[in-house]
């Protein structure tokens, strides 16, 4: 696996593509920084070797040039960030750019316009993409959240570079981190899969099972996985068509020999509402007009103590609906075991959806192992898909 660390970047243009894609408020401010911060580290190897680093991405979903979506918004921000002034040419192709990168000199940074202000980008097109490759001797790969994507500057762009290709060191750190839980990983291994739905996770227990010892199913896939059981689930979340794939899961899992979690007690409530009446009840005999919308505190005691039994954990997806105070004990109190487990010497790895949001809005992003920046790339990683960015690089 090549990386940045394999390159001198002296008197190169590391032409670096990054996930730029952060949250703006209607003054067009970053909201949330951490995809800037992310990037940081492999823009300033490249600078320190006195090299220049020509910066691209893509901000939103614009259809054509959309000044709203416009990267000149964030130039600022990731010029405080990286702790240089950057340039900024307002288009990714063409003239200007050539002329911008003509006058670059060693140690400065250029950002892009938008890449997806042309089609080509999300299409893959492969003349738009050797048109891209022009501005750099060295192409770097650090943008783990489009790793999934086969677009122009993720994927195609890096055949124009055989031999001078590589990974950023947030995208070599994420490949990383997924293969010390996937592949590498010390046992016991435990993945908690929590968030709405059956559906969305389907694929990602799958695979799962053939990597780790225990498997914790949460959130609203709990109300599935009760009532194909026979339990009564009242007016919880429930996916009925998928009530037969849960217990094919089930049958799978004990097969395998992996030891399957789901909560015993929930916390229901009698409308999906803060401040809604609430009941501690059994899983399996929620009454009409209740919905489950928590893990309750026997099952928060049932997983502490399955989390700090393993070596590696994997989290994907609340086990409640954490947005509403009333129901996030029990995904604060998951974060605290896995917290424990991972000073113990476990390594935790978050992400996938959603996850991430629910691990910053309580603080646990600092005492977990490793907190993945792609929410798409992470979850088609655990489902075993090869990312077509990932791909580009190694062959
Ligand atoms: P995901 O993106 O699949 O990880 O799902 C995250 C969402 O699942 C969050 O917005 C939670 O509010 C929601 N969620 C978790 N538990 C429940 C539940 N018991 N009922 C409804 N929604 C839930």
């Amino acid at each position: 696996m090549k990386t940045i660390n394999d390159f001198n970047f002296e008197n190169k243009k590391a032409l670096i593509r990054v996930d730029f894609n952060v949250p703006l408020n209607d003054q067009f401010e970053v909201t949330d920084t951490t995809r800037i911060e992310a990037a940081k580290s492999t823009i300033i190897k490249v600078l320190e070797d006195r090299g220049a680093a020509v910066l691209m991405s893509h901000l939103g979903r614009p259809k054509g040039v959309e000044e709203k979506y416009s990267l000149k918004h964030i130039v600022e921000k990731v010029s405080e960030i990286i702790g240089v002034q950057v340039k900024f040419v307002d288009d990714c192709i063409g003239d200007k750019v050539a002329e911008s990168i003509a006058n670059l000199e060693d140690g400065e940074v250029l950002l892009l316009e938008n890449l997806r202000f042309y089609g080509e980008e999300k299409a893959g097109d492969v003349d738009f993409a050797e048109q891209l490759s022009q501005w750099g001797d060295v192409y770097v790969n650090d943008a783990f959240g489009t790793a999934h994507r086969a677009h122009a500057s993720t994927t195609i762009v890096a055949q124009f570079f055989p031999e001078s290709k590589c990974f950023g060191n947030l995208l070599a750190k994420e490949i990383e981190s997924i293969d010390k839980v996937l592949n590498n990983s010390e046992k016991p291994v435990l993945a908690v899969l929590g968030g709405a739905k059956v559906s969305s996770k389907i694929t990602v227990i799958e695979n799962i099972l053939d990597k780790v010892d225990h498997l914790i199913v949460g959130g609203g896939m709990t109300y599935t996985f009760i009532k194909a059981q026979g339990g009564k689930v009242g007016d919880s979340i429930c996916e009925d068509d998928k009530m037969d794939l849960a217990l094919e899961i089930l049958a799978k899992a004990k097969e395998k020999n992996v030891k399957v979690h789901i909560p015993v007690d929930v916390i229901a409530a009698d409308a999906f509402d803060n401040n809604a009446n609430t009941q501690i009840v059994d899983v399996n005999e929620i009454p009409d007009g209740w919905q489950g919308l928590d893990a309750g505190p026997k099952s928060v005691e049932n997983f502490d103590a399955v989390v700090n039994q393993c070596k590696t954990i994997l989290w994907n997806g609340p086990l409640g609906v954490f947005e509403m105070e009333t129901f996030s004990k029990g995904t604060i109190a998951l974060g605290n075991s896995i917290d424990k487990a991972t000073q113990n010497g476990a390594f935790s790895l978050v992400g996938g959806g959603d996850s991430v949001a629910a691990v910053k809005q309580f603080g646990f992003a600092e005492k977990v192992s490793y907190v993945s920046t792609g929410g798409g790339a992470m979850l088609e990683t655990l489902e075993g898909k090869t990312l077509p960015g990932i791909n580009a690089i190694l062959n």
